[in-house]
């Protein structure tokens, strides 16, 4: 028997999986690394990190999705360079060799130079991030419950948020739902209610990737429940005592970064051009330049769409990539060609809280209630499984008609200094 061409992909999140399933009826056999277990939802992370949702229902197996996908294997490893002279992959338990290889790591959280604040401001990027925040945002009210003084208390119930996109804009305003509703009687010596929830934003308006109208609408709401929203506010820095601002000092318990992405290594181990935010350049059927075989998709490839403007880092882009380049291998090894990549925009939305949300798809542009329900329905539709979606509404129902949130475990916290 002939061996079949190795396909490895590198990264099951969404670009990966999905360069993956378009290689099911594909004559390949595909090699699927990742150094996590799991596959998770990046999108619904903020309510793990805000004690909404738990974990296991926002992330699942990457050998259960893929069990039924017989020409997959699935190993878990960390990748740690690649060797494209020699067609093989560097990995933390054995080198793999590859015919065909799709890079799809995604991005980081970026500091701009400043990576000593990570251990002050975390980011939300894995499970592992929404569990340390909640627990951050918990500990909060907690330690005020307990402050000795009025400054101590006042600063354990301050939180900022820096950045002002979507996962800052969810984050300030479910933290607000927490103060104001979740817990609001719950403490004895403290009211939950009067907790700072700031967010800082360099540039002049929250969610500026959407338009002017449901930017404003996004910061009305936010500011209804409460939340103090600083744009053409710049942070110098952080510590563990509160948050340095270009005009002044908010001492803070709780600081989280939504402000920059930077792309996994990608770049460094192909050798490869990349933008500023260290993405490969790929071509336009997203190979890597002098390598016809290697690709780069989603948040680690810098891509443009057909008028020229960069392709944001979302998980549409992510997944239309790795559908484009596992059609694109079978392609070619049936010897056809495929036209280049081209992106569809699906749209933007992003949730601020109960009965808030903005939408925009094309001409449609939703929000408050209907942009609410809208961005519920699109992404239970999207979460794998159909056990998932139903406990994910079922949860949200819950939640919305009690106030409550079941998810508000405190886990693996340091010990307290007496
Ligand atoms: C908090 C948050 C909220 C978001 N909200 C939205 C949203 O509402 N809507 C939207 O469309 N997009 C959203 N995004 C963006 C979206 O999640 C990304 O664009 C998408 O996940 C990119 O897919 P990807 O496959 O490129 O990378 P990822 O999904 O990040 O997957 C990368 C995979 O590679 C693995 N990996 C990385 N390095 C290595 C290595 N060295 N070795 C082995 N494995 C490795 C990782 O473990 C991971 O499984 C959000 C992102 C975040 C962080």
């Amino acid at each position: 028997m002939t061996q079949r061409p190795h396909v490895v992909i590198v990264g099951a999140g969404f670009g990966g999986l999905s360069a993956a399933t378009a290689l099911a009826r594909a004559p390949v056999d595909i090699t699927v690394i990742d150094r996590q277990n799991h596959h998770c939802f990046q999108p619904l992370l903020y309510q793990v990190a805000t004690a909404a949702l738990s974990p296991a229902e926002i992330a699942w197996p990457i050998r259960a999705i893929l069990r039924h996908q017989r020409n997959a294997t699935v190993l878990m490893a960390e990748v740690t360079g690649i060797d494209t002279a020699n067609r093989r992959v560097e990995t933390t338990a054995a080198p793999i060799p590859y015919d065909h290889l799709v890079v799809a790591t995604g991005a980081t959280h970026s500091y701009f130079g400043h990576d000593e604040w990570a251990e002050f401001a975390p980011g939300l990027k894995r499970i592992e991030d929404a569990t340390r925040i909640r627990r951050s945002i918990l500990l909060g009210f907690e330690r005020a419950e307990l402050a000795k003084d009025d400054a101590e208390r006042t600063r354990q119930l301050t939180f900022v948020i820096i950045g002002a996109g979507a996962t800052g804009v969810e984050m300030a305003g479910a933290i607000a739902e927490i103060a104001r509703y979740t817990i609001a009687k719950d403490f004895r010596r403290i009211d939950p209610r009067t907790a700072r929830i700031i967010l800082i934003e360099a540039g002049p308006r929250v969610l500026p990737a959407l338009s002017n109208d449901l930017s404003d609408y996004a910061r009305a709401s936010l500011e209804k429940m409460g939340v103090d929203v600083r744009t053409d506010t710049r942070v110098t820095g952080c510590d563990r005592g509160g948050v340095d601002l270009a005009n002044g000092r908010i001492d803070a318990g709780t600081i989280i970064w939504a402000a920059g992405v930077v792309a996994s290594p990608a770049a460094r181990w192909l050798n490869a051009e990349h933008d500023r935010a260290g993405r490969v350049l790929v071509n336009d059927d997203l190979s890597v330049s002098g390598h016809a075989d290697v690709f780069v998709i989603g948040d680690a490839a810098s891509v443009k769409t057909a008028d020229g403007k960069p392709v944001p880092g979302v998980a549409p882009a992510a997944k239309q990539m790795g559908a484009y380049v596992g059609k694109l291998i079978a392609a070619r090894l049936s010897g056809r060609a495929l036209p280049p990549f081209r992106y569809r925009h699906a749209g933007d939305l992003a949730t601020i809280g109960r009965r808030a949300a903005v939408v925009s798809f094309g001409r449609l542009h939703l929000k408050g209630f209907f942009g609410w329900l809208f961005w519920g329905v699109v992404h239970i539709y999207f979460l794998i499984g159909l056990r998932r979606r139903f406990v994910v509404a079922i949860n949200w129902l819950w939640n919305y008609l009690t106030f409550q949130r079941g998810a508000r475990l405190i886990t693996d916290a340091p010990r307290e200094r007496r």
